[in-house]
């Protein structure tokens, strides 16, 4: 249930309307829209008698919020949901911050796994270089095959904190499960990955930490339930959350995935979470990253991620998928004039 409040009413009275609904056992979330304050109700909220609120002077309109997602409903937060990360050296000038949202198209890159440390940091100069805003590599990797290779793990994450140290880039990473989360305190971005989109205990628990979370759609998951996956996290109170297009299954396999463009334009309209794209493991395939790149920004996505491996024919995970560091340059220097012509910067 929304209820948009009269502009120009005071904040200690909507104060006091919010502890009127509470204490009728509902939770009160209130949000500045782009002219007036939105409040959202969550719990049960039959206990509440429209009329009555209707009736209230402060009360503009009274909507009853058909979809199963709350907290993640463009309604219930009209303005876009913008994430801010602190970067740049730690030195004695302020630092510096990238942002997820709004008017920017974020590009995270890096390899699909970490390998060594050799391979990140030349990986991360490279793409820093090229004008990439986070730097991604994968420690726990979720793999279909037992036999292959599964990650640095712990060593992994310490790399990604060193090439963090060194680049200046914040970074992004995988969690598989809620006891890894003490090694993430570092990582600026966890990362959810397709397989664990539904895992609802580990959702519950990304509730509960303060970290922005990057959540990957399902391979076989529809639009609501990657919202309703986001909604879970949002229930705990974490609301610091992107949400990433990454392909889902079809019955045509000449690409690894089938990448669901229109789903961006729906999901921008759901909800004010940041939505980005990954063409990488949309399509398997190198070189069809700079098509689908270029129609991200065309579909109103805030970002990319995209795999980035030095020499990818010897990469251990996704070397068919990852550009070269000379392909993500080029890519770059055309993304900036296409996000320019959306009002982007990158
Ligand atoms: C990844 O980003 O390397 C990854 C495994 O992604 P997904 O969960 O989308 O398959
Ligand atoms: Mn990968």
């Amino acid at each position: 249930m929304i209820i948009a409040i009269k502009p120009g009413v005071s904040r200690d009275e909507i104060n006091k309307l919010i502890t009127d609904l509470e204490n009728l056992g509902v939770k009160v979330d209130a949000s500045q829209g782009s002219s007036q304050i939105v409040l959202g109700l969550v719990g049960d909220t039959t206990v509440i008698n429209d009329e009555a609120v209707r009736a209230n002077h402060l009360v503009e309109r009274v909507i009853r919020v058909q979809e199963p997602y709350k907290r993640a409903n463009r309604i219930f937060h009209p303005l876009d949901t913008v994430l801010e990360f602190k970067c740049g050296k730690e030195t004695a000038n302020a630092a510096a911050s990238v942002k997820i949202g709004g008017p920017s198209f974020s590009v995270i890159a890096g390899p699909c796994s970490v390998e060594s440390r050799e391979q990140l940091v030349s990986v991360a100069e490279a793409v820093k270089k090229s004008g990439a805003a986070f730097l991604r590599g994968g420690a726990f990797k979720p793999r279909t095959s037992p036999y292959s290779f599964q990650g640095m793990g712990c060593e992994g994450i310490d790399l990604l904190v060193k090439a963090k140290k060194e680049s200046g880039l914040p970074v992004v990473t995988e969690l598989m499960e809620i006891s890894q989360l003490e090694l993430f305190e570092d990582v600026d971005m966890i990362q959810v990955g397709a397989r664990n989109m539904q895992n609802f205990n580990l959702l519950k628990e990304l509730g509960r930490s303060k970290k922005p979370i990057l959540l990957k759609r399902g391979m076989a998951s529809t639009m609501t339930e990657l919202l309703m996956a986001a909604e879970y996290i949002m229930a705990g109170g974490n609301s610091q959350i992107v949400l990433c297009e990454r392909g889902i299954r079809g019955f045509d396999n000449f690409t690894r995935n089938i990448l669901d463009l229109a789903v961006v334009p729906a999901l921008k309209k759901k909800t004010h979470l940041p939505v980005i794209v990954d063409p990488s493991h949309a399509t398997g395939l190198a070189w069809m990253v700079p098509a689908m790149s270029k129609a991200a920004i065309a579909v109103g996505a805030d970002g990319i991620i995209v795999e980035v491996h030095n020499d990818p024919e010897h990469a251990l995970c996704d070397g068919e998928q990852s550009l070269t560091p000379e392909q993500f340059d080029n890519l770059m220097n055309k993304l900036r004039k296409y996000a320019e012509i959306e009002g982007k910067t990158i």
